[in-house]
C-alpha cells in the first residue's frame, strides 16, 4: 500500500510503498478515506513532541474509512461499512477503559503515535470497539471529528455550567480544533462568543460560523475589546486552542472573577500563577482528547447537521505542502489527506 513515512524529526514526509497489514485475531483492516492533518503532528515532525519510539513512522491519528477486512472473531461489522476510528487504544479492562476513557489508560497508545496511523491507504485497528459507525456521513469530514471534533467537544462540555445566558466565552485560535469548538459553543450554549485569531482566513471562518465578535490580535487590544463586550467585566470562559505564552497571557487577562480558563492547545506555553495577577477564584482546566461516548455524540451532532466540519481535501501525495500550509497558518478548518 501507499503510505507517507516520517524517517526522523525535522525531515520531510516520503510517500512510498509498504506492505499492507493483514488483520489477525480480533483486528479490523480499514481502507482510509481521509486522515486529518493535526497541528500535533506538525509538532511531532518538528521534534517539539519527541514521542516516536521508532522511525520510519506512519503518523495520522484522525481517521475514517471503510471496513476492508475482518480478522477472525470480529463480529458486528460489515465489509465496506463506513467507520470513524477512535484513536486511543488502551488495555480495555482498567477502570478508565471500561468507563470509555480509554485515552486516560496507562497503556493507551495513540494510533499514528506508536502503532502506524492513517497517512496510508490502509490502517490496522486492533479491536472492533475502536470503530464508530458513521452512517451516511462523509468519511472525509468524519475523519477530523475523531480529534479536531472530539477534543473541543469535551472541553466545551466541561465548561457548560459556566456558559449560562448572559455569559461570555472567548475562543482563541479558530483552526482545526477551534472552528469545531466555536460551533459547540453556539450549539450547546447561549453564551456570547468572542473569537480571536491572527489569520484573516480563520477570522472569516469564525464570522461565518456565528461568532458574535471576531478580533484580530494584531489590530486591537484583545483584553480591552473583551472587557468592552463583557460590559467592563471579562469573560466567564476562555478556551485557548493555541496554548503558547502569548495566548495564555491573553487568557489570564481577559477572565473575570470566578471564571474558567481551558487550555486545549499544546503550544508549550506557561501560565505563571500569582494571587496578585489573577481575579479571584479563577479555575484552570487542561484538555486531553475525549471518550468513546463523546466521539459517538460528536458523530450524532454531525449526522444531524448541527455541526459541520470545514475541510480542505488534499491528496496524500501533497502531504509536505499540507504541513507547510498548516505551519504558515493557511489551512481553513481542517486539512484532510486522502490516500
Ligand atoms: P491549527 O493550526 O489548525 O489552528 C491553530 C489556529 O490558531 C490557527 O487558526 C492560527 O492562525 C491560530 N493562532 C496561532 N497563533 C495565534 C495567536 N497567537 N493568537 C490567536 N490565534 C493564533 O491547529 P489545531 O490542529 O487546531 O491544533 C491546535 C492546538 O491543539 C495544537 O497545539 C495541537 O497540538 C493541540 N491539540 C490538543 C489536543 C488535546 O488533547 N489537548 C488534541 C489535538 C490537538
Ligand atoms: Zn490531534
Amino acid at each position: 500500500m501507499k503510505a507517507a513515512l516520517l524517517d526522523g524529526y525535522n525531515s520531510p514526509w516520503e510517500v512510498r510503498e509498504v506492505p499492507t497489514p493483514e488483520p489477525g485475531q480480533g483486528e479490523v483492516l480499514v481502507e482510509v478515506a481521509g486522515a486529518g492533518a493535526c497541528h500535533s503532528d506538525l509538532s511531532v515532525m518538528e521534534g517539539k513532541f519527541p514521542i516516536i519510539d521508532e522511525f520510519p513512522m506512519i503518523l495520522g491519528h484522525e481517521n475514517a474509512g471503510r471496513v476492508a477486512a475482518l480478522g477472525p472473531g470480529v463480529e458486528g461489522l460489515e465489509l465496506g461499512e463506513p467507520v470513524a476510528v477512535f484513536g486511543a487504544w488502551g488495555c480495555g479492562i482498567c477502570s478508565y477503559c471500561t468507563s470509555g476513557l480509554e485515552h486516560m489508560c496507562d497503556e493507551s497508545r495513540w494510533v499514528g503515535h506508536g502503532p502506524p496511523g492513517g497517512y496510508a491507504e490502509y490502517l490496522l485497528v486492533p479491536a472492533r470497539r475502536h470503530l464508530e459507525p458513521i452512517g451516511g456521513l462523509d468519511p472525509v469530514e468524519a475523519a477530523c471529528l475523531t480529534d479536531a471534533g472530539l477534543t473541543p467537544y469535551r472541553a466545551v462540555r466541561r465548561a457548560l455550567p459556566r456558559l449560562v445566558p448572559g455569559s461570555l466565552a472567548v475562543a482563541i485560535g479558530i483552526g482545526g480544533l477551534g472552528h469545531m469548538g466555536l460551533q459547540y459553543l453556539k450549539v450547546l450554549s447561549t453564551a456570547r462568543v468572542v473569537a480571536v485569531d491572527t489569520s484573516s482566513d480563520a477570522r472569516g471562518l469564525a464570522a461565518r460560523l456565528g461568532a458574535d465578535v471576531v478580533l484580530d490580535p494584531g489590530e486591537v487590544d484583545v483584553v480591552e475589546a473583551v472587557r468592552d463586550v463583557g460590559n467592563g467585566e471579562g469573560a466567564d470562559v476562555v478556551l485557548d486552542f493555541v496554548g503558547n505564552d502569548a495566548t495564555l497571557a491573553v487568557a489570564k487577562q481577559v477572565v473575570k472573577r470566578q471564571s474558567l480558563i481551558v487550555i486545549v492547545g499544546l503550544g508549550l506555553g506557561t501560565l505563571p500563577y500569582s494571587f496578585l495577577d489573577f481575579p479571584a477564584e479563577v479555575d484552570l482546566y487542561t484538555a486531553y482528547w475525549g471518550s468513546r461516548d463523546e466521539l459517538s455524540q460528536v458523530i450524532t451532532l454531525a449526522r444531524e447537521g448541527r455541526v459541520t466540519p470545514v475541510v480542505e481535501r488534499h491528496p496524500l501525495d501533497s502531504i509536505n505542502e499540507v504541513f507547510t500550509r498548516l505551519e504558515e497558518g493557511k489551512v481553513r478548518g481542517r486539512a484532510v489527506l486522502i490516500p
